[in-house]
């Protein structure tokens, strides 16, 4: 507290009063009965300098002014507000630093969430433009690598083959391409045993094994159904920009471009190990007992296939090659399909 005499803004009037820095930034000036006369932040306040015993001058911007010969005083209130913003500065700092780590861990969530979510609904979208031309394209390499690497000619009689042409054109005819939308394959299936895989063109491709495991219409019907369903929603083509995608930003972030080399590889691997997501899987059976309602065929038929595939192929650990083994999480589909079954 530092006493002196207050004028008011440009007037040579002035009563005694008493001057303190609040808190280290705010100059108070009281009346000596306690009434505030002036209040403003100490750094606004014009301070004149310390010449010998003269008075020091404290200048309020509206033109009051605090005299005092307290000197002393004076320079102890500038100590203390220098103080103050040191103290307020390191504060901040330290705020800041939390800024900058919340920022940094912000960034990296939001880099997850842009793998995570991004490049799917990117992929998706991709996916679902592809003109047929590209898709039929893609599909013709695609086949002609898996028949060279895997498959072979069926051994399908041709009343066996004309039946599965049948069923099949039965379960198009209820898709939303309708039956001359998608093609179907028989071919033996070599080291991809009972299988059946889809096309990004509507070609579906189902493996002699897999028909000889077959002991109702609706079974195989089902399978087809599902795999139209993966054509439809361009189950393949997104997984393919997906995995494509990733490269694709790594090398464009990194410049490595040994990245990109893999993409044109990626289908086949793709179709034949199947990385569908479980997602994918799910929707693909919710369409296949659409499809299979409309038909008046039974969902929990295409269940007991899936039972059967899973009891001969799968072990304790892992499962065979083939159409299970593509599609993870059977006994929880297996169920999924039976429920189905009963909600009309
Ligand atoms: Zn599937």
């Amino acid at each position: 507290m530092i006493d002196g005499r207050y004028f008011l803004p440009h007037s040579a009037r002035f009563i005694a009063a008493r001057a303190e820095l609040m808190d280290g930034k705010t100059l108070r000036v009281c009346g000596t009965d306690g009434s505030v006369l002036a209040e403003a932040p100490f750094r606004k306040v014009k301070i004149s300098s310390r010449l010998g015993n003269i008075a020091r001058r404290l200048t309020f911007a509206d033109g009051a002014v605090f005299e005092t010969y307290d000197n002393d005083g004076v320079d102890d209130m500038l100590a203390e507000a220098r103080r103050f913003f040191h103290e307020g500065w390191v504060d901040r700092l330290e705020r800041s630093w939390r800024t900058v780590v919340v920022s940094v861990l912000l960034a990296g969530a939001v880099g997850a969430a842009f793998f995570v979510w991004g490049l799917p609904a990117i992929a998706l979208q991709l996916a679902l433009h592809t003109p047929a031309d590209v898709a039929k394209l893609m599909s013709d390499q695609t086949m002609s690598a898996i028949d060279s690497a895997y498959l072979k000619r069926s051994k399908l009689s041709p009343t066996e083959q004309k039946k599965a042409q049948v069923l099949f054109g039965r379960v198009a005819s209820h898709a939303p391409r309708g039956e001359n939308g998608y093609r179907l394959l028989i071919r033996g299936g070599g080291p991809l045993k009972a299988n059946a895989f889809a096309l990004p063109d509507g070609r579906v491709v189902m493996t002699d094994e897999l028909w000889a495991l077959v002991k109702n219409d609706d079974e195989i019907e089902g399978v087809f159904a599902h795999e139209i369903s993966h054509v439809d929603r361009a189950h393949g083509l997104q997984r393919v920009y997906e995995a494509s995608l990733i490269p694709a930003v790594i090398a464009v972030v990194t410049g490595d471009l040994s990245q990109v080399s893999q993409l044109s590889v990626l289908l086949p691997a793709i179709l034949v190990q199947s990385a569908y997501s479980r997602q994918n899987e799910e929707e693909a059976d919710d369409d296949a007992v659409e499809i299979l309602k409309r038909m008046g065929a039974k969902p929990a038929r295409f269940a007991d296939l899936l039972a059967r595939l899973n009891a001969k192929n799968c072990g304790k650990k892992d499962c065979e090659p083939g159409w299970i083994s593509d599609h993870p999480e059977t006994e929880v589909r297996i169920e999924h399909l039976r429920a189905a079954e009963g909600k009309k």
